[in-house]
């Protein structure tokens, strides 16, 4: 059997140290686990606890200084966020084996219409138009563990123009990044080249056409791009 098409090419993220790239097969994300950031959305952190969706694999934009201002939207925000990387297969695995998964870290972000995400939250519709477009998944280079160790806190910031937007640490995720794992464990079989975007912390915004926006986490990665104008 042939396809009646060639593939595309396997999304891949370049590690740093190595001459190995990681082949990218999904992309999950938790919606608000940052306290301060769900409150600014208008959520109620004790009350209510994060949840996930997911992103296409080919939406990560990688080895890219720019990213194309995308089609459709009045109101383009950024949302910085450490990103894990697994390397190991999990279903319905505990939190004190969650970390035997993790390949990498990277920084990351999530990239949201936040106009058409509004639509959708309030005609209870999913997000998909909101978050999983082209290019909605800068993503640095990983940093692996067994260089930078497992990471329980660090600053993690976003920066547009200089200005610093977003500022947290991972300490102040809701849940923890082992939590996740376990928790999305029991929803899907994660396999590796699974990614999986943690949360933003507070300070979301709008980026502009000509804005340099600049995500960092302590100890991972700094990655730096320009916004420019897309199709
Ligand atoms: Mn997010």
């Amino acid at each position: 059997m042939t396809y009646i098409f060639e593939p595309e090419d396997r999304v891949a993220l370049s590690v740093a140290g190595s001459e190995q790239c990681f082949p990218v097969r999904r992309i999950y994300c938790v919606g608000r686990n940052y306290a301060d950031h769900a409150l600014e959305m208008g959520a109620d952190p004790v009350r209510e606890s994060p949840f996930f969706f997911c992103k296409p694999a080919d939406a990560v934009l990688t080895d890219s200084k720019e990213i194309p201002f995308p089609v459709r939207t009045n109101n383009l925000h950024h949302e910085v966020e450490l990103v894990v990387a697994i390397a190991k297969e999990a279903e319905n695995i505990s939190v004190t084996e969650a970390s035997a998964c993790i390949f990498a870290y990277a920084v990351g972000n999530d990239l949201t219409r936040r106009d058409l995400q509004g639509e959708a939250k309030k005609a209870k519709r999913p997000w998909d138009v909101a978050k999983g477009f082209d290019s909605s998944a800068p993503i640095s280079s990983l940093m692996p563990v067994a260089q930078c160790g497992l990471l329980e806190r660090g600053e993690i910031y976003l920066k547009v123009n200089g200005e610093l937007r977003q500022r947290g640490d991972l300490s102040d995720m809701i849940w923890s990044v082992d939590e996740i794992i376990a928790e999305l464990s029991t929803l899907f079989v994660l396999k590796p080249g699974d990614l999986i975007f943690t949360g933003t912390p507070s300070g979301v915004g709008p980026l502009q056409i000509g804005d340099t926006v600049e995500c960092y986490v302590e100890g991972v990665a700094r990655t730096e791009h320009k916004i420019v104008a897309g199709r």
